[in-house]
């Protein structure tokens, strides 16, 4: 099926009822927004050319026209490319040529860079600026009926960081994203049409993935006004969204937890903070139950199997007079209805509760493969099995506890980073020898990035290092602090030991 056909039932069922929202303001009703949906689909098939499977990129930050965009590249049966909208403009080239993109749908924030990569990204043709006379024209052409798609077939390519340097596009079907849609509603909770789902996060990530459910079931999605999201604006959403569920970042429900504003507040009207993507350190997360009782739920997933791997439920999180109930809460859970989930080991047998190994995820909801990168499915997805590159290990219970994750990601502030993107943008420094990079647990941001470098003589200075790393790769990523050392500790395979270095930052 046709994810765009959600819209288009509520646009009759649902009509006047607010479809999308930016902070209390409806910015469409399911009408509108079925008719806008439609109309910008005809837009991109008869004025922009595009044909079933071809590739629209997003981006923008979170606003109202970002999921109208979305839907309408749906309708049209084309394929949604959503980019994180805070990636370098080298980043946004390359993903914008790996997949092939033809139309970019951006904001006024990001036009100025998508549209200097006209020419240097071979397949890009036009850019749409939304809102503005672009997009106007693009709503206001003759809408088509929606184009028949079914669950084989690409939807979202959901770009992630690749331990080679170069992001994958993990390829989400039409059928993946159904069944992490309807495994919401099995282990998260049930929505109605009178709920809210609030996009706090940005909609290129686990925010956009848990926005699927709510507008399946006719619920309001709120953008909110301040692009941020404290405690005052929160109330003031709650009260005129009332059912409301939002995805965050564990740093940003440690934050809202802490919010004055919030304490002591009637939080009545609101129904689940979902969060994930990053540890939560259970001091924080007994924080947060504190401050917003029960309505908490943990997921652990990645791009790959969206958002859908493990999770702890509401019931979970309220049930503290379970023996293990501490232990529970630094655990990412138990599987998910729709899908397998085991912990291998290095020759993919699997292994017992207790015993740490690769986890792995067999399932519906698994992704068809990387884009354009046979190699790289093959050896992600050997045997059946989605290898994640996340070490756990299960309790005699059933619930998974994450130890490390193979692939040395750093993530900090709810922001993915591969080390290895930052070690190839210092080492175009001409003074730059070696480096490794590596996480150092951070109160404030979960991990901050460490670069260990090995200079020559004279060694460049911190504020080279830093401009180095801002003209190739996106500003989050730039290492905190730099440590210059003689030699990187190796093994007797010359691979850096990284864990070493781990520990010597503690
Ligand atoms: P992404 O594909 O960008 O969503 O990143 C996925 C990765 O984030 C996973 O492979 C994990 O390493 C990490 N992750 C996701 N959810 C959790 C969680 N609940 N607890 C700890 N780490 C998580």
């Amino acid at each position: 099926m046709n994810l765009a056909s959600w819209v288009e039932r509520n646009g009759r069922r649902l009509r006047d009822r607010p479809a999308l929202a930016e902070g209390t303001r409806v910015h469409a009703t399911w009408a509108e927004l079925a008719a806008r949906v439609a109309a910008a689909a005809g837009g991109m098939r008869d004025e922009l050319g595009l044909a079933p499977g071809d590739r629209v990129a997003i981006v923008m930050r979170n606003r109202p026209e970002y999921l109208e965009a979305q839907f309408a590249a749906w309708h049209a049966g084309l394929v949604a490319v959503p980019v994180n909208a805070r990636l370098h403009r080298e980043e946004i080239a390359y993903v914008l040529g790996h997949s092939g993109t033809q139309v970019v749908v951006t904001d006024e924030e990001h036009a100025s860079d998508v549209e200097a990569l006209v020419g240097s990204v071979a397949s890009l043709r036009t850019v749409v600026v939304a809102p503005g006379p672009s997009w106007d024209a693009l709503i206001g052409a003759d809408p088509i009926s929606l184009v028949d798609r079914g669950p084989d077939d690409a939807a979202w390519l959901f770009y992630t960081s690749g331990t080679t340097g170069q992001p994958k596009g993990a390829t989400l079907t039409m059928g993946n994203l159904l069944m992490a849609s309807l495994s919401y509603y099995a282990d998260i909770g049930a929505i109605a049409d009178h709920d809210s789902v609030l996009h706090a996060a940005p909609l290129s990530h686990g925010a956009g993935l848990y926005g699927l459910p709510h507008v399946a079931k006719g619920a309001v999605s709120v953008i909110p006004a301040s692009g941020g999201l404290d405690g005052p604006e929160l109330l003031e959403l709650l009260e005129r969204w009332p059912g409301m569920s939002f995805f965050a970042a564990p740093l940003m429900v440690r934050r809202l937890a802490g919010d004055p504003a919030l304490r002591d507040a009637d939080l009545t009207a609101l129904k689940t903070i979902i969060y994930g993507g990053a540890p939560m350190y259970l001091a924080d997360l007994e924080d947060a139950l504190e401050t917003f009782g029960p309505r908490l739920a943990q997921i652990y997933g990645q791009g790959e199997t969206p958002m859908t791997i493990t999770g702890l439920s509401k019931a979970d999180h309220g049930d503290r007079d379970h023996p293990r109930w501490r232990e529970r809460m630094q655990s990412v859970g138990f599987p998910r209805t729709d899908v397998e989930v085991r912990v291998f080991d290095d020759d993919d047998q699997p292994l017992p509760a207790g015993q740490e190994g690769e986890v792995v995820v067999r399932g519906r909801v698994v992704m068809a493969g990387y884009w354009n990168q046979p190699e790289a499915t093959a050896e992600t997805l050997r045997g059946g099995w989605l290898h994640t590159g996340d070490i756990g290990s299960f309790d005699d219970d059933g619930f998974l506890t994450l130890h490390d994750r193979s692939k040395d990601l750093i993530i900090s502030g709810g922001m993915n980073i591969y080390p290895r993107e930052v070690e190839e943008a210092l080492l175009t420094h001409p003074q730059v020898e070696a480096v490794a990079v590596v996480g150092r647990p951070d109160p404030e941001w979960g991990e901050s990035v460490v670069a260990f470098v090995v200079a020559g003589d004279p060694a460049p200075t911190e504020a080279e290092l830093d401009q180095t790393c801002l003209d190739r790769i996106a500003r989050f990523k730039r290492p905190k602090d730099y440590h210059f050392v003689d030699a990187l500790p190796v093994n007797n395979y010359g691979k850096v030991l990284k864990r070493e270095l781990r520990e010597r930052l503690r």
